[in-house]
């Protein structure tokens, strides 16, 4: 792809594509691009995502296309603007990303009993359904609808039939989300609206692709890291980035969550340089008003 061109994904509600009460999960990033602080719409590079209403972007992006058309050597993309009226936006290219539903229906579910609730069957987070002997794991069991999250509950399951008295049930607040757009984007974990809505008191630790030699060097000086912590203890909620390689780099904040690491930790462990993933450190460290490279 040319460095010139432009996507322009246009996620919109799968009750919009197919008659289920169940919308897919969408991306649960931070309405934040690499450079501006809750911009709205994210604009992320060249990407500007629209989206319908979603249990995980809690109704902030409501921009729900109303009309498609493609052009000689372009796209346009009619949305709503929320004020009653549309916009037009044009781009190089349009994706429509539309919704993915469980194929839950016509298969015998019904008859056996199996509880399904808005499409999706409903499980104790080992897989077990509430018919003995009846299992379900992957996109059927809900979102986020994830190839990893899938896999991890498959294993679960097996090994809790099995007998194995150590297997924890998912935690699905700690499943990794990544977006293999250009730029990437990845997350983790809590955005900053959803930490407060649930209560906590939040500190917010941002960083810039542009404060790091790494990115520099690579030529990508795109980008953001955002970690969020609880203000008193220092939990780590959640973690949020948009740039080169950040699919890779989210999985530090992923190890963080589940070994329940402190902010304390982050800030003594050492990284190495020069790497992108010294950006976490400082995502970390500005968090608590310690950033370096800023
Ligand atoms: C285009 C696309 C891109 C994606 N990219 C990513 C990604 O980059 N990263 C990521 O993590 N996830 C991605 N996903 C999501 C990921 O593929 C799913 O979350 C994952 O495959 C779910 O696994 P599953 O086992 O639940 O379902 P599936 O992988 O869909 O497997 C279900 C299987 O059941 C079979 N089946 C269905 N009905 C019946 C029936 N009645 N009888 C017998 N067999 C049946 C199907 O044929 C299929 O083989 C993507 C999905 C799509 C559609």
């Amino acid at each position: 792809m040319s460095a010139g061109t432009w996507l322009l994904p246009v996620f919109v509600m799968a009750a919009k594509v197919r008659a289920t009460p169940f919308r897919h999960d969408t991306p649960r990033e931070e309405p934040e691009g690499p450079s501006g602080r809750n911009s709205t719409p994210p604009r992320v590079g060249g990407v500007i995502p629209l989206r319908g209403d979603s249990p995980r972007t809690e109704g902030r992006y409501p921009r729900t296309v109303t009309r498609r058309e493609r052009l000689a050597d372009a796209a346009t993309a009619t949305v709503e603007d929320g004020k009653g009226g549309t916009q037009t936006i044009t781009a190089d290219r349009l994706i429509s990303a539309v919704g993915v539903v469980g194929n839950v229906e016509n298969i015998g579910l019904e008859q056996l009993g199996v509880k399904i609730e808005r499409g999706i069957v409903v499980t104790d987070g080992l897989g077990r359904t509430n018919v003995p002997g009846i299992y379900a794991i992957g996109d059927v069991a809900g979102p986020p609808m994830l190839a990893h999250k899938a896999e991890h509950e498959g294993v679960l399951c097996v090994e809790a039939t099995a007998g194995r008295n150590d297997v924890h049930p998912l935690d699905k607040g700690k499943i990794p989300g990544c977006t293999y757009c250009h730029p990437q984007i990845a997350s983790v974990g809590l955005t900053e609206a959803k930490a407060k809505e649930q209560g906590f008191e939040i500190r917010v630790g941002r960083f810039p692709f542009l404060g790091n030699g790494k990115a520099i060097a690579l030529g990508e000086p795109d980008g953001l890291v955002k970690a969020i912590f609880e203000k008193n203890t220092g939990q780590l909620l959640g973690a949020h980035m948009v740039g080169a390689e950040v699919t890779e780099l989210i999985q530090g904040f992923v190890i963080a969550m589940n070994l329940e690491t402190t902010e304390e930790e982050l800030m003594h462990a050492v990284f190495p340089h020069p790497t992108l993933s010294e950006m976490m450190h400082e995502s970390v460290l500005d968090a608590y008003g310690r950033v370096i490279h800023v």
